[in-house]
């Protein structure tokens, strides 16, 4: 047996071992799969693109036909303020999409394959892939990354693939706010994160076309901030990418 067989034979028995010892399992309910499912098994796959697809109107993320958009707004954020260009999601927040968010923000960032996956989607899927420049994960503030031990919207930023933007952290969380309760009005909320952003000195974000990512959106208050934020630095452009958009009704 020459040197490249044997070698072969050892990667192969390697791997065998490796089954053995670590059998494949879908990361969401641990029911046992081939290494080929992609990380999730056949339903827990299946549950979580019946929250993906569907169309949304791309200035808000709301699920709403293209028919429906007046002047490239839905019914739903016509008139509303909204500081970002564009947004792109992966899907609305239906069980198996919430589920999964949550656990990922619960210390399983192992989900990451999965959730990039569906970010990376998203992002193809965009209409904004080739302008943006720089992706800008929402901060976390110290003290709240502190007791998490990650920033989950960094996690995820780090699995898009893009040919040429970077990832800058040089947007900054520099208010403690109350995590932002679902049924909040958005007005409250809006007021909840009002001046809790801003940049570092030395930022690079004049001109440029940015991206921010974060695991949800709800009523959009966060990014709205940041966004503004980040115009006022001289952002040229701010898109937003969101894995999932809260606070409708799921079909
Ligand atoms: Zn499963
Ligand atoms: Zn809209």
């Amino acid at each position: 047996m020459d040197m490249v067989k044997v070698k072969q034979a050892c990667r192969f028995g390697l791997r065998g071992v490796n089954h053995l010892l670590w059998p494949a399992v879908c990361i969401s309910c641990r029911k046992s799969i081939c290494e080929t499912d992609n990380n999730l098994c056949k339903d827990c796959w299946e549950q979580v693109l019946s929250c993906a697809g569907a169309d949304y109107c791309r200035r808000c993320g709301r699920d709403a036909s293209r028919y429906g958009l007046v002047a490239g707004a839905c019914p739903d954020c016509q008139g509303k303020e909204i500081h970002f260009d564009q947004i792109a999601r992966s899907g609305v927040y239906g069980e198996a999409l919430r589920k999964m968010i949550l656990a990922f923000k619960k210390g399983r960032t192992e989900l990451d394959s999965v959730l990039g996956f569906l970010a990376n989607s998203a992002l193809q899927g965009s209409g904004f892939y080739d302008d943006v420049e720089l992706f800008v994960p929402v901060p976390l503030h110290w003290f709240r990354r502190l007791v998490r031990g990650y920033n989950q919207s960094l996690v995820l930023t780090k699995t898009l693939k893009h040919r040429r933007a970077q990832i800058s952290a040089d947007l900054a969380r520099i208010r403690y706010t109350k995590t932002q309760p679902m049924m909040a009005s958005p007005a409250a909320r809006a007021k909840n994160v009002a001046g809790a952003f801003a940049v570092r000195r030395g930022h690079q974000f004049a001109g440029r076309n940015i991206c921010l990512v974060d695991d949800i959106k709800t009523t959009g208050a966060t990014l709205n901030e940041c966004a503004k934020t980040l115009k006022e630095a001289g952002a040229s452009k701010v898109f937003a990418l969101v894995l999932a958009v809260a606070g409708q009704k799921v079909g």
